[in-house]
């Protein structure tokens, strides 16, 4: 029985485990799959600027255990392509032969300049970092409201993330501070960019920056950060920023296994993988997520976001499969494009297609966004037939 290995229990390693599970019983084959991950749980990363973090996760075993895929909780240290084995690290250190592999080893934060340890700055950018947000949040409350910074959150980078943590903040702290001392709170949004998040385009900046103001968010565009040390901010033109709770959210690149083949990556680190999602170059190899630079259509590169991951996934373990069992593949597309920016109270902003166009705003637009958090990103759950069926592309 030939042996599918996935690298990763994210969006895009679960949905490749589903489709993979799924193209095998629909065939009729047997296919030994087995699912590598650091953790037992997929983390809901776009979920992490929300209240309660800590609930923001969810468990793999009740996904992979009714479609016979195996879980193993190691961390992959190394890919052996010519050999076709994964090496992982610690004290389980071994070797996972394959014959057939999926890498869905995700994104991070893109580390930033400023100091070796980015000066004890704050992410969301794992389950771990986001709950350890929270658990700082905890300890403010025993703080006085002050002119030196204690209730002041400086957030870094305009981007999507950026905008969502700014516009949630007072809701945040009012859990941990009080609703009072939450109100009187200092939420500054930092960007080196003269603009909120460029990428986000002209139509729903306007909506963006209402929410900001309603969130009482001040903004410190062209920013540009010198460095920064302990709870200080320092700029390149020589103001400083105090602030107690100093939050990266500058990006992502892709995980450092990409770089592993000393392919050619992009900008981002993404392996660069054809219209299958198989690796350009490596055999047997597919990527798909964070990892993996692949094209949605003629003109467009999948982004680093779950809508893209979630059907990537599918196509890489629906492909991964057919390659082992000799099956025809299918040709990755995704012609809909959405964003759904949440923007604390106000609301959010829903948009269509490429060019971002304004479908609703506040409540209505919220109400779509809650249903993409918690229902459109969960697989199902001790359920064989619906998890399968959450696996068929199309
Ligand atoms: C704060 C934040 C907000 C976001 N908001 C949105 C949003 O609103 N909408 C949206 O569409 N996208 C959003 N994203 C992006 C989205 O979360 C990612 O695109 C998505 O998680 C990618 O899925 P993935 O499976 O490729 O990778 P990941 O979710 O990164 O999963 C990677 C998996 O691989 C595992 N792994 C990594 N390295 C190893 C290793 N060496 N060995 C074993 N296992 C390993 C990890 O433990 C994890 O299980 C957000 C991301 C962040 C961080």
């Amino acid at each position: 029985m030939p042996d599918l290995l996935i690298i990763g229990g994210g969006y895009a390693g679960v949905w490749a485990a589903m489709a993979a599970a799924r193209r095998a019983e629909d065939s009729a084959r047997d296919l030994n799959i087995r699912l590598l991950s650091k953790d037992a749980y997929l983390t809901h990363r776009p979920r992490l600027y929300e209240c309660n973090p800590q609930d923001m996760r969810s468990a793999l075993e009740p996904v992979l255990a009714p479609i016979g895929v195996e879980l193993i909780i190691t961390e992959v240290r190394d890919i052996d392509a010519k050999q076709k084995r994964v090496l992982t690290s610690g004290a389980d250190e071994t070797a996972y032969a394959y014959d057939g592999l999926i890498l869905a080893a995700g994104s991070v934060l893109r580390p930033q300049p400023w100091g070796e340890d980015q000066g004890g700055t704050w992410s969301i950018d794992t389950h771990e970092d986001a709950v350890a947000l929270d658990d700082h949040f905890a300890t403010l409350k025993d703080q006085q409201h002050d002119q030196t910074g204690d209730h002041t959150v400086a957030i870094i980078g305009a981007g999507f993330t950026g905008i969502e943590l700014a516009t949630e903040m007072r809701v945040r702290l009012a859990e941990h501070i009080g609703r009072e001392q939450s109100e009187r709170a200092r939420v500054i949004l930092l960007d080196a960019a003269g603009t909120i998040s460029e990428e986000l385009g002209p139509g729903p900046r306007p909506h963006v920056l209402a929410a900001l103001e309603a969130a009482k968010v001040e903004l410190a565009l062209n920013a540009t950060i010198n460095r920064i040390d302990g709870d200080q901010i320092i700029l390149d033109n020589g103001e400083r920023i105090t602030a107690a709770t100093i939050v990266v959210t500058t990006g992502l690149q892709a995980n450092d296994l990409a770089a592993g083949f000393g392919l050619a990556t992009d900008a981002t680190g993404r392996l660069p993988v054809d219209g299958n999602l198989a690796v350009k170059g490596l055999e047997d190899i597919f990527g798909a997520g964070d990892i993996a630079h692949a094209m949605t259509d003629d003109s467009h590169v999948a982004l680093m976001s779950c809508q893209h991951a979630m059907p990537m996934g599918k196509y890489a373990g629906h492909n991964a499969a057919s390659s082992l069992l000799g099956l025809p593949m299918l040709t990755y597309e995704q012609a809909r494009y959405v964003t759904c920016l949440d923007l604390g109270p106000w609301g959010a902003v829903f948009t269509s297609g490429w060019e971002r166009e304004v479908q609703a705003v506040e409540q209505e637009a919220k109400a779509r966004k809650q249903f993409i958090m918690t229902e459109a990103i969960y697989p199902p759950t001790n359920d064989r037939a619906a998890i399968l069926e959450a696996g068929a592309i199309g």
